[in-house]
């Protein structure tokens, strides 16, 4: 068994929705960023690339590339999958903390759980997503960026 890390962060901006795990989150705000911007799905991807020793998502999708502009994030996140089982690994189990100030995602919760979970080939049962706060203080609390941290259980290998 291995284990990998990631974690984003994106700026956000007026607009909306603000996508998260895939999910499209009714909101006032939106992320910036060259892709899609979702913040669970490039952690989750670190996470998995990471485990696998196989690098990180800016060097497989560089930010430079125009091909990636816009693009969904979940590509980013199948493909790491399917290297990492060429590898020899698949995902056991996934933990998620995003970090938000505005809204509230308890009622997205169990979306994004399911939609995590199809992307990486896994049973929602063993994809976690926490929401928390930035207490109003911070990048965070004053809702100028949204963040996410992932640690994700590859087996095999
Ligand atoms: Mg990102």
């Amino acid at each position: 068994m291995r284990v990998g890390a990631g974690n984003d962060l994106h700026r956000l901006r007026a607009g909306g929705p603000l996508v998260l795990a895939g999910v499209a989150i009714p909101a006032a705000v939106e992320a910036d960023g060259h892709s899609d911007a979702d913040v669970v799905l490039h952690a989750v991807t670190d996470a998995v690339l990471g485990g696998a020793a196989l690098g990180d998502i800016g060097r497989l999708f560089p930010d430079t590339d125009p091909a990636y502009r816009d693009a969904d994030s979940m590509l980013f996140l199948t493909e790491a999958v399917r290297l990492a089982g060429v590898a020899g690994y698949r995902v056991g189990n996934v933990d998620v903390t995003i970090r938000l100030e505005t809204p509230q995602l308890a009622p997205h919760i169990d979306a994004m759980r399911e939609r995590l979970a199809g992307s990486l080939g896994i049973d929602s049962r063993r994809v976690g997503i926490k929401a928390k706060t930035g207490e109003g203080i911070g990048p965070i609390g004053r809702g100028e960026a949204v963040a996410c941290d992932a640690v994700v259980l590859l087996k095999g290998g």
